[in-house]
């Protein structure tokens, strides 16, 4: 198959007609199938549920001394935070343990800044003129929410290889009404881009105009190769520290895709002089979250070396799916020249830029043969991308034989879509 750049008229009109018959037998086969989040698969789901027999006899409910089906210990359980530390390579007194989602610790730290400030804001967000936040695109659109929420201005910063545009970031924090950006450090969602050494340490270099300038720091994806060993990351709570801005970032991750979304545990890690900030904007609000899930998840992971043998466990699921996902790629649309895409070696997401101006119509047509994905625009803030071009593609729920269906009927969309904005 040639290039479509460098088809005739005619060659253009046949291949169209060709897709389209071909369209209209997917269409027919009723499929119903999903590749809209990244959620974990049955299969997965099924891995990890023996979680649920650890806790039988009463002293299985003791930690350190400490009953774990009682009140207390807002900031969590010592030893569940002494887990999360040693995953993220950083001090337990830096870990705050929370609930089953820690989407909901991030909504909850911009809403303090919003409502109460900061350890160094002059006043509370809501009293500031405009906020505006850096969203590094293509990026997590629930991230982009939470500050549009908020009634935060937007400023999309481009993603590359290496993590977002430092020099656009460095340019942006000169203006002191920029408050903060949402990062996925390690496996960005949904580039699966790792951000380099050089990235991460200018990070923690930034010299805000802001004083109250906050690092979204969302470790999502800390552990989760599915190609490869675990690639180790530097830890940006002591990297800021160094560079003399201990408390210019918090850290967030979770159990979501380690054990179960919705049923594991999360976490933030922040300098201590944030952590006891925290605490007392914590206490009128929880008196302790669910301890006894976040003992489970302690007897379940133990530590880091652990968690990462259950991690490779998760890889051998997955690792089918995405390779399912780049073999038709590769097969059906690289040929073409109308499309570019990232190999990501872990996470949960493949990003895919469509030819500008056919990511809509991509999906709408996916739509019509039965397979939900991401909306287009969903990466991009206030859901518009501008070029219309990039589209999140999550192979992780439907089983390898589902998905093959699923990229099928996508390969003929994008193909269909393509033709049609070069003249059909
Ligand atoms: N952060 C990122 C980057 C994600 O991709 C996701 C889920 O897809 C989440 C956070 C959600 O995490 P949690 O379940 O801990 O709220």
């Amino acid at each position: 198959m040639k290039p479509y750049a460098q088809l005739t008229p005619e060659e253009r009109t046949g291949e169209y007609a060709r897709l389209q018959a071909e369209f209209g037998e997917l269409k027919a086969r009723g499929l119903s199938l999903n590749m809209a989040r990244g959620k974990p698969g049955k299969q997965q789901l099924d891995l990890v549920s023996d979680i649920f027999g650890l806790m039988q006899k009463p002293e299985d409910y003791v930690s350190d001394g400490i009953d774990v089906r009682n009140y207390g210990e807002m900031t969590g359980l010592p030893a569940a935070r002494r887990l999360f530390a040693d995953i993220l390579d950083c001090r337990p007194e830096q870990v705050f343990v929370g609930g089953n989602a820690s989407l909901q610790l991030m909504y909850d730290t911009i809403c303090k800044a919003y409502t109460h400030g900061l350890l160094h804001s002059p006043r509370p967000w809501r009293l500031e003129e405009t906020v505006k936040w850096l969203c590094p695109a293509p990026g997590y659109d629930r991230h982009f929410k939470i500050t549009e929420t908020f009634g935060f201005e937007l400023i999309t910063i481009p993603m590359t290889d290496s993590g977002p545009d430092m020099d656009a970031v460095e340019a942006a924090v000169r203006d002191p009404a920029v408050k903060g950006i949402w990062c996925v450090p390690k496996y960005s969602n949904p580039d699966g881009v790792i951000y380099s050494e050089e990235t991460v340490r200018r990070f923690a270099a930034l010299n805000p105009a802001a004083p109250d300038f906050l690092i979204m720091w969302d470790n999502a994806y800390c552990v989760h190769e599915f190609e490869g060993d675990y690639v180790p990351f530097p830890d940006i709570l002591s990297l800021c520290a160094q560079a003399g801005h201990p408390d210019m970032v918090f850290e967030f991750a979770s159990t979501s895709k380690i054990t179960l979304p919705g049923a594991g545990v999360s976490c933030f890690a922040c300098s201590e002089a944030n952590m006891a900030h925290m605490e007392k904007l914590l206490t009128p609000q929880v008196i302790s979250f669910d301890k006894v899930n976040q003992r489970r998840h302690v007897l379940y992971l133990r530590d880091k070396a652990h968690t990462l043998e259950l991690m490779k466990k998760h890889a051998a699921i997955m690792a089918p799916k995405f390779r399912c996902v780049a073999d038709a790629l590769d097969r059906e649309i690289a040929p073409l020249g109308i499309a570019s895409w990232r190999r990501p070696k872990g996470g949960y997401f493949v990003s895919f830029n469509a030819l500008p101006g056919t990511a809509k119509r991509t999906l709408a047509l996916c739509g019509e043969a039965g397979v939900a994905m991401t909306g287009a625009g969903a990466t991009f803030p206030y859901g518009r991308d501008p070029q219309d071009s990039n589209i999140r593609i999550a192979p992780s729920l439907p089983p390898v034989e589902e998905l093959e269906q699923a990229m099928e009927v996508f390969c003929v969309c994008v193909r269909l879509a393509a033709l049609e904005k070069l003249g059909v």
